[in-house]
């Protein structure tokens, strides 16, 4: 969400030029969606289509707000096996594995806590304690479990599923797997912060992804070059709110049902697909630096660049690779 793009970044839904990108843009899944396409050739339009259509496609399977969405189909189910699209059935298992890996901190049935949380209202409330201790008490994601032969998923009675930090980065893997078979030659596809980087620019130049400074809104902390990668960031200053001088943000300790208190003001995860990326980003906050850097380091081919709420930078061992300046 808060990594900018240095690329041209295209503002109505489908532009084409010589050598620039053709472009997709659009809110879905509550998220501001980019795509930027290279070397689509003639069937640019039919590309910008098919993508849009993709991004609806997986807001209606993932969107817990949406009546007819697996989502919300699961967390309507009352304990009874659902039927769903393989691609939901694939993004839980996704996100299965983060709760398995993080033990618990990650936990993708967080929802009924989540869910108290309100991050978008004008006049912000904190929850009452009691709703937050009861909302708890349904917080398991070992009662969740995934077929991904037959694509049915069944959950605890009272249990109910938040994708919030996979699914994005699930749904650029997708788009990044759709263009792929289309052969185009580069493509930088941005799900409201989560992005998977396809090929290069030109055919010979990396694309260049800036990672912005939270504490100073006109400035970059540092230039990424990325090809046939992912690369996704949270932050805790994003959705969030004040009151009483204290700070409240969108990622909750499952032992607690409170925002988590964590000494990294914003991460940067890269590694190959963007669906572990952004789980990663989330598992990292959770964690705070002292474990993060060590859990990242232990994921293959992944690197991280924490900027800490007191303004310190720490990168993960092989970061710099990455980095143009
Ligand atoms: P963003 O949505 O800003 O990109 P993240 O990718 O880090 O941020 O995802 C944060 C979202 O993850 C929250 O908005 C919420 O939906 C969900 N979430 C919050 N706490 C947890 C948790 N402990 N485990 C799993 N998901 C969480
Ligand atoms: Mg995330």
């Amino acid at each position: 969400m808060i990594t900018i793009l240095f690329a041209l970044l295209g503002l109505c839904s489908c532009k084409n030029a010589a050598k620039e990108p053709v472009s997709v843009s659009g809110m879905y899944y509550d998220t501001l969606v980019n795509i930027d396409i290279y070397g689509a050739g003639k069937d640019s339009s039919v590309i910008c289509d098919r993508c849009k259509e993709l991004c609806s496609h997986y807001e209606d399977l993932f969107d817990a707000q949406k009546p007819e969405s697996d989502i919300y189909r699961i967390n309507h189910s009352s304990g009874k096996t659902i039927k769903v699209d393989h691609d939901t059935a694939v993004m839980l298992s996704v996100a299965l594995d983060s709760c398995e890996a993080s033990n618990g901190a990650f936990d993708i049935t967080i929802a009924p806590v989540s869910s108290l949380w309100d991050f978008h209202e004008e006049d912000p409330r904190i929850p009452s304690d009691m709703d937050i201790q009861k909302s708890l008490t349904k917080v398991n994601y070992k009662k969740v479990s995934v077929d991904l032969t037959e694509d049915t998923v069944t959950v605890g009675a009272d249990t109910t599923l938040d994708a919030g930090a996979t699914a994005k980065g699930y749904i650029a893997d997708r788009i990044g797997d759709y263009l792929i078979s289309c052969n185009i030659t580069g493509a930088i596809i941005n799900i409201g912060g989560d992005i998977r980087v396809i090929g290069t620019k030109d055919n010979k130049t990396p694309f260049r992804i800036g990672i912005n400074d939270p504490f100073n809104e006109d400035s970059v902390l540092a230039a990424l070059e990325l090809s046939d990668i992912s690369v996704a960031t949270s932050g805790i200053y994003e959705r969030c709110f004040t009151v009483e001088g204290r700070d409240y943000h969108h990622i909750i300790d499952v032992k607690t049902g409170y925002p988590t208190d964590t000494d990294i003001e914003s991460v940067t995860v890269i590694t190959k697909s963007a669906a572990e990326a952004d789980s990663l980003c989330t598992v990292s906050i959770l964690y705070g630096s002292e474990k993060a850097i060590p859990y990242i380091e232990s994921v293959p081919d992944t690197e991280a660049f924490i900027l800490l709420t007191d303004g310190t930078v720490l990168k993960t061992s092989g970061l710099d690779e990455f980095i143009a300046w």
